[in-house]
């Protein structure tokens, strides 16, 4: 194994390797040597935090519109932090205690909107980069929304259900002061689903009586919308589709790879596949599989929600979630965590499109390699908005006790979608920059003309 020092992209040096013994052995030692030099895990999240990521698109963009340093301020830094504790008592007996934040971002639009993360990674600057995120990112979908985020250092893929519970009743306790209908609206992110969301409601509504419209993405026979739980997955394919024509491709021969078959990825993936579309290669925290002739995203689906562990599943090779980003496709798909595609392993992409269904997946060294290469990047802060946006329908459901078809939902969230991409796409070809600049740019402008007409900045 021969190593390198080089320049990155953003200028500061790092250990390159190169690399072809794959034996678990060797494997070990390039962890071990990565820790050791500094560069993540084969195949593991970057070290630059997602606050680096989204302070750097959030700067980028302050400086293209001018925006006065004071300002600046004002829109970088949250308005509001609360962190509480969480003390839990565990199948071992012990008394466990955990951290959970909610942090709004800025409410000049509406009231602050943004899942609850259970994830044992959560920490308050993440949490600040997602609130942050979801400020812009509901300014470019244009729905009536600040942006917030909330999260639990939890193990939860290892806790009981009860134990679940026990968490999510304890956290909506702590922060149920600065939640409500026309203040803060939590929904569902990584390790949250539906049934947490049931519970936040019944627990908030012990104190304030039944009240649907505290949370989003609930449970259909707890007043939750048809089509929520594929929202964010369909609206990627929504971007995918308006974006397909101009790269010259039609979904019957467009491949496409899914990093994290979770709830964005596993929809994303059976909704391309009715466009027609196949999938080569997927992964999610157990590993990764590919197969060139293609891997049913439905039936993967039931075998993983039958308690299946991705890499066992038949049909398909399993290989090292390292070399999953260098599957030749058309479209790649990272639906997991943040940071996951990053100056490391961003040059060995071979996609033609890459659609942020997860939150800053890709750090700001690898969106420069990626632009470099040609690669037609469609970032989170518009790709994954259909969750926000169903939300948005749900909440709007819930004030008037009222419920909407699947198919008249399905309809909206392509029109905003649509909408959305169309506005950003056409700033970026007026400005002669790429989609996150662009989307930056639109997300921020509407923020602070918000921020204006109210009176709250001058
Ligand atoms: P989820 O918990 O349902 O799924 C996450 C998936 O990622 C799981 O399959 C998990 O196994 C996999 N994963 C974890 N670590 C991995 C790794 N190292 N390599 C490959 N896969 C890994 O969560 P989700 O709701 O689907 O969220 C996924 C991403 O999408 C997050 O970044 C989230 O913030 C973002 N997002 C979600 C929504 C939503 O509506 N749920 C909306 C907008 C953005």
């Amino acid at each position: 194994m021969a190593e390198s020092r080089t320049a990155a992209p953003d200028g500061e040096a790092v250990a390159e390797r190169e690399d072809t013994d794959k034996s678990p052995e060797a494997t070990d030692r390039a962890s071990e040597e990565a820790r050791a030099a500094g560069v993540p895990k084969p195949g593991q999240r970057a070290e630059v935090s997602n606050l680096d990521i989204v302070r750097h698109y959030f700067d980028g963009a302050a400086e293209r519109l001018g925006l006065r340093e004071d300002l600046r301020t004002v829109f970088w830094s949250p308005y509001r932090e609360v962190t509480v504790q969480i003390p839990i008592k565990l199948a071992d007996g012990k008394v466990h205690v955990y951290s959970g934040y909610r942090i709004q971002h800025n409410g000049a639009r509406g009231p602050y909107k943004g899942g609850v993360r259970f994830h044992p990674e959560v920490d308050i600057d993440e949490v600040r980069a997602l609130a942050s995120l979801m400020t812009w990112k509901t300014a470019v979908a244009g729905v009536p929304f600040g942006g917030a985020k909330g999260g639990v250092n939890c193990p939860a893929d290892k806790l009981e259900q009860s134990e679940l519970q026990s968490i999510a009743r304890s956290f909506m306790d702590k922060i149920e002061k600065v939640l409500g209908p026309t203040r803060d609206i939590p929904a569902p992110d990584v390790n949250t689903n539906a049934q947490t969301m049931a519970w936040f409601m019944d627990e908030y509504g012990k104190l304030h009586g039944h009240t649907p419209a505290i949370c989003t993405g609930k449970p259909i026979t707890l007043e939750g919308s048809h089509g929520r739980e594929a929202a964010t997955g369909r609206g990627c394919v929504y971007m995918f589709r308006e974006a397909a024509p101009h790269l010259g491709m039609s979904p019957a021969d467009t491949t496409f790879v899914v990093q994290g078959f979770g709830n964005v990825g596993a929809w994303g993936a059976r909704i391309m596949q009715q466009l027609g579309c196949k999938m080569v290669a997927v992964s999610d925290a157990h590993g990764a599989i590919r197969s060139d002739t293609g891997i049913d995203a439905d039936e993967l689906d039931r075998f993983v929600k039958a308690g299946g562990k991705l890499p066992d599943f038949e049909g398909a090779e399993a290989i090292d979630p390292e070399d999953l980003v260098a599957v030749e496709c058309d479209v790649f798909i990272p639906a997991a965590l943040g940071g996951m595609i990053h100056e490391h392993n961003a040059d060995r992409m071979q996609c033609k499109m890459l659609i942020e269904g997860a939150n800053s997946p890709t750090t700001p060294a690898a969106d420069g390699i990626l632009n470099e290469k040609g690669v037609y990047v469609i970032p989170d802060v518009m790709a994954n908005a259909g969750g926000v946006v169903v939300s948005y329908f749900e909440w709007v459901q819930n004030l008037q006790h009222f419920r909407w078809e699947e198919r008249e939902v399905n309809d909206k969230l392509g029109t905003i979608m649509r909408r959305a991409y169309r506005e950003v796409s056409s700033r970026a070809k007026e400005e002669g920059i790429p989609l996150r600049e662009a989307a930056y740019l639109v997300g921020i402008e509407r923020v602070v003309e918000a921020s204006r007409t109210r009176g709250y900045v001058s």
